[in-house]
């Protein structure tokens, strides 16, 4: 089996960039903006600033000061992440193609960028995704979510035609994750972390969380969605 080389970067343009984007972003429940500036208070300024022009030119001069400060931090927890990973990373990918039925891992750069900002976005396309540096505790957790929602999705669009599920791709890929994590050969890589999943998903995760029991079949799971979904 091939495996994905999962790599660790530091990128502070990124960061900038993803502060701007998800300043205003409130997503199932969960209100981007308010973590970023939980971190990062000095942003709450660009409110009172005119123009686009103004309020980019503000982050990116707070960010450039922001890594100068901390850019060390930044360093030390890039050598624990990539720690982190190696500790975990056989087992995961064991579990992961037991569940998965040897399904090949889909082709991307694999590269999860250390952030300054409680957001960890996604980039699907090139199979990229930020983690909150701060909180090396939750590490584990954020790459297996992110990684597995790599898989997850390849397989789902591989073999799911019904444009009705298609269109859903994403909430089934999170409540996926939220039953999948908490399973006991996830949590057991995640330890002492849990996967709380988006708070618009907890009925239905609960829900599905049954329907995994039942069956164990990630197939039967993804049909069953349907039905769950429409009770
Ligand atoms: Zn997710």
């Amino acid at each position: 089996m091939n495996y994905p080389k999962v790599k660790f970067k530091i990128n502070k343009e990124l960061d900038k960039k993803t502060a701007w984007q998800f300043l205003n972003v409130k997503e199932a429940g969960i209100d981007f903006g308010k973590s970023i500036l939980a971190v990062h208070p000095e942003l709450s300024k660009i409110n009172t600033l005119k123009n686009k022009k103004e309020k980019i030119k503000y982050i990116n001069k707070y960010f450039d000061g922001y890594y100068k400060k901390y850019g060390k931090m930044l360093a030390n927890d890039l050598i624990i992440v990539e720690k982190e990973w190696c500790l975990i990373k056989n087992e995961f990918f064991e579990v992961v193609d037991q569940i998965f039925y040897d399904y090949p891992w889909p082709k991307g750069r694999y590269i999860g960028y250390m952030s300054t900002l409680n957001c960890n976005v996604v980039f699907w396309k090139n199979k990229e995704w930020q983690v909150f540096a701060w909180l090396p505790d939750k590490y584990r957790e954020i790459i297996v979510h992110e990684m597995l929602h790599f898989i997850f999705v390849d397989y789902f669009f591989k073999k799911i035609k019904n444009k009705k599920l298609r269109e859903q791709w994403w909430t089934i890929a999170e409540v996926f994750n939220t039953v999948i994590i908490n399973t006991p050969a996830f949590k057991k890589l995640i330890k002492p972390g849990k996967e709380l999943g988006y708070p618009e998903h907890r009925i239905l995760a609960a829900k599905m969380k049954k329907e995994w029991k039942k069956t164990k079949n990630i197939d039967q799971w993804i049909k069953k969605f349907s039905i769950v979904v429409k009770e």
